[in-house]
C-alpha cells in the first residue's frame, strides 16, 4: 500500500510499504481523509520537532522514517482478535494520542498528559496512507449523519474545544482570538458555541478575517493595520477582555494576548514558541493568568455529536482536498507558500474522484 513517509526536513517520500500484521488491541483502517496539520508543517519544513529519530517512542516503538499524519478518519477493515468493541465496516475518527493507561495522569483521566504521551503520525505511523493501524482505544464511531470530510477535522476541532474548556470563558464573556489558521477559526466556532459575547478575531490576512466573521466572529482586527491592543481596547470601551487565545505561536502575539486582557484576565496559550519575554510586573500587577492547553481528553464522543448536529461545522475550514500522490506539491508546498490554503485534506483512496473535483492544481503530480 502507498504511504507518505517523513524521512527528514523537506524529505517526505511517497512509498509502497508492506501491510504489517495487527498486534493485540489494534485495528486497521482504510483511510478516508487525513488533514495536514501545522505540526506536520513544522516537521516538513524544519523537523524533527517531535518525531523520534534515535530513541523509539515508548508506546509506538517507532523511530523515523514514519508515516506522517494524525488528523484522520476512515473505515475499519480489520480488528485484532481481542478487540470486541469495534467491527469491520465501522466508520471511525481517530483520537491520535498514545497513552499508557497506568501512569498517574492516565489513571486520573488526564491521558493527554500521559508520561509516555505522543501522537500517531508524529511518534508512530499515522494516517497519510491508504491504510493505517492504530490502537482500538483511539477509535470513535461516527454518528451516521457525520461525513468523513467533517470527521477529518475532528482532531483540530478537539484541540479548540479542549482549549475553550480549559479557559475561564463563560457565556456572555468577550474574548480575543489571535491567529485565524485552522485552530483559530475552530476556536471562533467553539467560542460561539459557548455563547461568548464579543468574539474578536485577529489576523493579518483579510480573507481569513472574512472567514472568521462567517464562522461567528463579531469583530475583526487586522494586525497589519496598527496596534492590536489599542484596537481591541477601542472595541471594548477601554477595558479589554477577560479571555484571550493565542493560536499563532509567536512571542509578539503572546504579548498581544496578555495586552488585550482586562484585570484578572486569562490568556490561553495553544501556539508553540521556543521562548518569549513576559512583562511579569504587568502580569502580577493586573493579576493575569496564562493557561496552556495540550491536545484534548475525554471529549471526542461529545464533539462528534456536536459536529453531526451542525452546531460546529468544522468542514467549513477545508479549503483543498488532494490525492496522496499530490500531497507534497499541492498540500505541504501549498501550505508552506502562505497562500490561500487553510486546511488541506489528503484523500488516499480516490485519486480519480479527487481529480474530478480538483481545480486543475493537480497537473504534473502523477
Ligand atoms: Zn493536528
Ligand atoms: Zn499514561
Amino acid at each position: 500500500m502507498k504511504a507518505l513517509k517523513w524521512h527528514g526536513a523537506l524529505d517526505l517520500r511517497l512509498e509502497v510499504i508492506e501491510r504489517r500484521p495487527l498486534k493485540a488491541g489494534e485495528i486497521r483502517i482504510e483511510v478516508a481523509y487525513c488533514g495536514i496539520c501545522g505540526s506536520d508543517m513544522h516537521e516538513y519544513l524544519h523537523g524533527p520537532d517531535s518525531i523520534p529519530v534515535n530513541v523509539p517512542h515508548p508506546l509506538s516503538g517507532r523511530v523515523a522514517p514514519i508515516v506522517i499524519g494524525h488528523e484522520f478518519c476512515g473505515t475499519v477493515v480489520e480488528v485484532a482478535a481481542d478487540v470486541k468493541v469495534l467491527g469491520v465496516g465501522d466508520r471511525i475518527a481517530v483520537e491520535p494520542e498514545y497513552r499508557c493507561g497506568h501512569c498517574i495522569y492516565c489513571r486520573s483521566g488526564r491521558y493527554n498528559l500521559c508520561e509516555s504521551m505522543g501522537f500517531v503520525g508524529l511518534m508512530g505511523d499515522g494516517g497519510m496512507a491508504e491504510e493505517a493501524v492504530v490502537p482500538a482505544y483511539m477509535a470513535h464511531v461516527l454518528p451516521p449523519s457525520l461525513s468523513f470530510r467533517q470527521a477529518a477535522v475532528a482532531e483540530p476541532a478537539a484541540v479548540a474545544l479542549h482549549a475553550v474548556r480549559r479557559s475561564a470563558l463563560r457565556a456572555g464573556d468577550d474574548c480575543v482570538i489571535f491567529g485565524m489558521g485552522a485552530i483559530g477559526l475552530l476556536l471562533v466556532m467553539m467560542a460561539r458555541h459557548h455563547e461568548a459575547g464579543r468574539i474578536i478575531a485577529v489576523d493579518v490576512d483579510a480573507r481569513r478575517l472574512g472567514l472568521a466573521r462567517e464562522l461567528g466572529a463579531s469583530d475583526t482586527v487586522d494586525a497589519s493595520q496598527g496596534d492590536v491592543v489599542q484596537q481591541v481596547r477601542e472595541l471594548t470601551g477601554g477595558v479589554g477582555v477577560p479571555v484571550s487565545f493565542e493560536a499563532v505561536g509567536r512571542p509578539e502575539t503572546l504579548q498581544g494576548a496578555l495586552g488585550v486582557l482586562s484585570k484578572g484576565g486569562e490568556a490561553v496559550l495553544l501556539g508553540l514558541m521556543p521562548e518569549a519575554r513576559i512583562d511579569t510586573f504587568d502580569l502580577v500587577n493586573r493579576e493575569l493568568r496564562i493557561t496552556s492547553s495540550l491536545g484534548y481528553r475525554g471529549l471526542y464522543p461529545e464533539l462528534l455529536e456536536l459536529m453531526a448536529r451542525g452546531v460546529v461545522d468544522a468542514g467549513k475550514i477545508v479549503t483543498h482536498v488532494v490525492s496522496l500522490e499530490a500531497a507534497i506539491q499541492d498540500g505541504f508546498e501549498r501550505l508552506a507558500s502562505a497562500g490561500d490554503a487553510i486546511k488541506v485534506l489528503v484523500q488516499p483512496q480516490s485519486l480519480e474522484v479527487d481529480r474530478d473535483a480538483g481545480s486543475g492544481a493537480h497537473a504534473g503530480s502523477s
